[in-house]
């Protein structure tokens, strides 16, 4: 049997659930740490599993550059290179292509590249986007689309997302399915609502183990984002899990639960720790801040991880005026817990039937803090 869903419960249109796989159950809604180039930066596979991350997501991109995807495989696969014999979520490397990648040469039969790191020249295709994510041995393996500018126009966002379609199409063919692995469709349309329908309507009919949202969040606002979220995820097959891809802030994800997404990955917590900012039940710190100095009090009272349950703000303050490694690895650690718990904490809310009154009490804690 392929990877699949249990719907547990809902709550309006939020949802709790199982994504049921090869190499591992996930509860959700779950956030999915960014494992760029086979490495969530600053953490060891250890220190990501105590966030209570049960999934990864790792970049075809970078990986396909360094070390290679045969490599991987060789080697005996990315589980087992990153020793994270959990579910692993890949994406197709088209996003990285367009945001990294220098000299692009778009068209029907795929994308050619040059490296950022050396400039060798490289051709992504449908095809070889799935070749990739299998050589990789990725639990869910996404189709190779293009990510559509923002702004576009109509005409531009439709001639986009039609490619997309048609790309989705060869990646579905080129899929090989395996017990408990899974592929999913993306959604794209920007801002304009007969196109995403027409976006849903034709990935549907594709049948995949799920279904993403993607090129949102992307400076549209997180208005228009709900405004799309809303048009899109009713267009969706209930008993397949939804994935908005790029997204967000915690209030990005209790928004988006909301609004019926069971999946999400983002740099944010990562990068964040990486620069000194920690998101809390009391809102964003940036512990650059003189004032934390002589705060002997922990970073989140109310976070159960090593950093807070170990050290002071003053300590981490410390770390970030010197540089220290350390730092980046204490706050990365906390950011991943706050965003794993975050989750749990809504499931639990939509189990209880009250995923409302959870969202309001969080986004009053958020605003409570003295953030800085
Ligand atoms: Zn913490």
């Amino acid at each position: 049997m392929m990877l699949h869903f249990h719907l547990q419960t809902t709550d309006g249109a939020a949802r709790a659930g199982t994504l049921v796989t090869a190499h591992g159950d996930v509860p959700t809604p779950t956030f999915m740490a960014v494992g760029t180039a086979g490495t969530v930066k600053a953490m060891t596979a250890d220190a990501v599993r105590a966030t209570g991350a049960k999934i990864v997501l790792g970049n075809t991109y970078h990986l396909m550059l360094r070390p290679t995807a045969e490599r991987v495989a060789r080697l005996g696969g990315l589980h087992k290179f990153m020793d994270w014999p959990g579910p692993i979520l890949t994406d197709s490397g088209g996003f990285q292509i367009m945001s990294l990648a220098k000299l692009r040469k778009l068209d029907e039969a795929g994308v050619t590249f040059q490296s950022h790191t050396d400039g060798s020249k490289h051709f992504l295709s449908p095809e070889r986007s799935m070749e990739i994510q299998h050589l990789l041995d990725s639990t869910i393996t996404m189709v190779l689309d293009e990510c559509t500018k923002f702004p576009a126009t109509h005409d531009e966002a439709a001639a986009s997302m039609r490619l997309s379609t048609r790309w989705a199409k060869r990646s579905r063919a080129a899929f090989i399915p395996r017990d408990g692995y899974g592929q999913f469709g993306i959604v794209q349309g920007s801002v304009y609502e007969d196109l995403r329908r027409e976006s849903a309507a034709a990935l549907c009919d594709l049948d995949f183990e799920g279904y993403a949202i993607g090129g949102l969040a992307v400076g549209e606002g997180q208005a228009a984002m709900f405004d799309m979220l809303d048009i899109t995820t009713p267009l969706l097959p209930a008993e397949k899990p939804r994935y908005l891809m790029g997204v967000g802030t915690p209030d990005d994800l209790l928004g988006s639960v909301a609004r019926g997404v069971d999946m999400f990955d983002c740099v944010m917590p990562t990068r964040a720790g990486r620069t000194a900012r920690a998101y809390t039940a009391a809102g964003v710190l940036n512990l650059r801040n003189a004032r934390f100095i002589d705060d002997s009090s922990p970073l989140d009272p109310t976070c159960a991880c090593l950093c807070c349950t170990r050290h002071t703000r003053a300590y981490l303050h410390h770390l970030f005026r010197c540089e220290e490694m350390l730092g980046p690895m204490l706050l990365t650690t906390h950011n991943l817990t706050y965003y794993q718990s975050l989750m749990i904490a809504a499931r639990a809310a939509i189990l209880a039937g009250n995923y409302n009154e959870f969202s309001t009490r969080t986004r009053v804690g958020w605003a409570s803090g003295d953030a800085g």
